[in-house]
């Protein structure tokens, strides 16, 4: 059981927003601020380099406290300044050769879809959307279909979409990809810090995420892991002396660690922030936050699903705390701004940020409200009534 009252008290934004946009930036518990201040004023008395000396076992601990969230081991884990530089570094570590095979899904996010085009054109890979079930999720059997055949070079899929409460089936994924030895890369942004996550049961390869979603971790701030047994099976795609040594004229050395995939230089504060942010969360218990995420979103999707005029558009068997919908006659940007006058917030998102199952479905912009653990009844109740009253209008 998450103690409501404390959690709400540990993040006073609470008493001045009514957040739904979790998906977009959750609202940082206060402690994830003040110890990013705590840093940045540290760099300003002290230097910043010596400011990050002086809080360097704390850094470490932050490669510990991410791998314990993920079931993970420390050296498996890099810490990086959002989740599109994780993945890329991820993705564009392969190394595509005409022909190849590329799988992945309907519900797939805008920008990692951009990079399989571009590698499209550029090395000849070759895209195959795996088709979802009549229920919305990926489906298993045709992905078993698509890896029977050769050829397949990487299945990348993600996991919860940015359009939805859709949670993909990823564990069935992953033991999938094992079975054919095929390299498995999720993208975790919209489950990290929602969904318990244990890369064991995932079966991924890698996994990307950032730290200001459901973390409720700064901006700025996100993580690349990388299986172990996976760190000498891809090169990434850039190098620098956090990277590698240049050891000599004609010859450098990686780093035996998923830190290869860093950047020397990173936000120190943000860094600091994310490990505050996933202490919290850890210490509340992400199979607690999980069960209430996915009940408070239930609850969301029942009560619009009464007001007139509102059609909520989530899909999928499993929903976590994504909720969308669309008003009719209204355009989403329109709704947003309405409720954030009313110190509501939420975002929109558009069919171009995953453009194949917004065709499939032909939706139009929708507006979403994402829910997190923190979030009350109460809240669900109020946000029901003011979209009742949009509608209305
Ligand atoms: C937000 C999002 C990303 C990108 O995360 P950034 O931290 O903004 O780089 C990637 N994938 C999905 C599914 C997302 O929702």
């Amino acid at each position: 059981m998450i103690d409501l009252a404390k959690v709400r008290r540990d993040t006073s934004a609470c008493e001045r927003v009514l957040h739904f946009n979790n998906a977009g930036a959750a609202l940082m518990p206060d402690a994830v601020v003040a110890r990013q201040v705590a840093h940045i004023r540290r760099e300003g008395e002290i230097g910043g380099y010596e400011a990050a000396a002086e809080a360097a076992e704390e850094i470490d601990g932050v490669y510990r406290s991410v791998a314990a969230l993920l079931n993970a081991a420390p050296g498996e884990i890099a810490l990086m300044e959002n989740a599109t530089l994780a993945w890329n570094a991820a993705f564009f570590s392969f190394d595509f050769q005409p022909g190849d095979r590329l799988l992945t899904g309907e519900a797939e996010y805008a920008s990692n879809y951009l990079n399989y085009l571009k590698l499209a054109r550029s090395t000849g890979l070759v895209i195959e959307a795996i088709p979802s079930t009549p229920e919305g999720e990926l489906s298993i059997p045709d992905l078993e279909a698509a890896c029977a055949k050769p050829g397949v070079k990487l299945i990348t899929v993600t996991h919860v979409p940015t359009n939805g409460g859709l949670v993909n089936p990823a564990e069935a994924i992953g033991r999938v990809a094992k079975a054919h030895g095929i390299p498995f890369l999720l993208d975790a942004c919209q489950s990290a810090g929602q969904i318990d996550l244990d890369v064991e049961k995932l079966g991924c390869d890698l996994l990307s995420a950032t730290g200001r979603k459901y973390l409720r971790g700064p901006r700025g701030s996100g993580f690349l892991y990388v299986r172990r047994g996976f760190l000498d099976r891809v090169e990434p795609p850039a190098l620098d002396l956090r990277a590698a040594k240049w050891v000599a004229a004609d010859r450098y050395e990686l780093r035996p660690d998923a830190k290869r995939f860093e950047n020397w230089e990173y936000n120190y504060a943000a860094v600091l922030g994310l490990g505050t942010a996933v202490d919290y969360a850890r210490a509340i218990g992400l199979p607690a936050i999980e069960a209430r995420v996915a009940d408070l979103a239930a609850g969301l999707r029942a009560r619009l699903a009464e007001v007139p005029g509102v059609t909520v558009q989530d899909i999928g068997r499993r929903r976590c705390g994504l909720c969308v919908f669309e008003v009719a006659g209204q355009a989403a940007e329109e709704v947003k701004t309405n409720l954030r006058r009313q110190d509501i917030n939420t975002s929109v998102t558009d069919p171009n940020s995953t453009l194949l199952d917004a065709t499939k479905r032909a939706l139009p912009d929708l507006v979403r409200a994402s829910v997190h653990y923190y979030n009350s009844d109460e809240e669900l109740d109020r946000f029901a009534a003011a979209v009742k009253a949009i509608a209305a209008s």
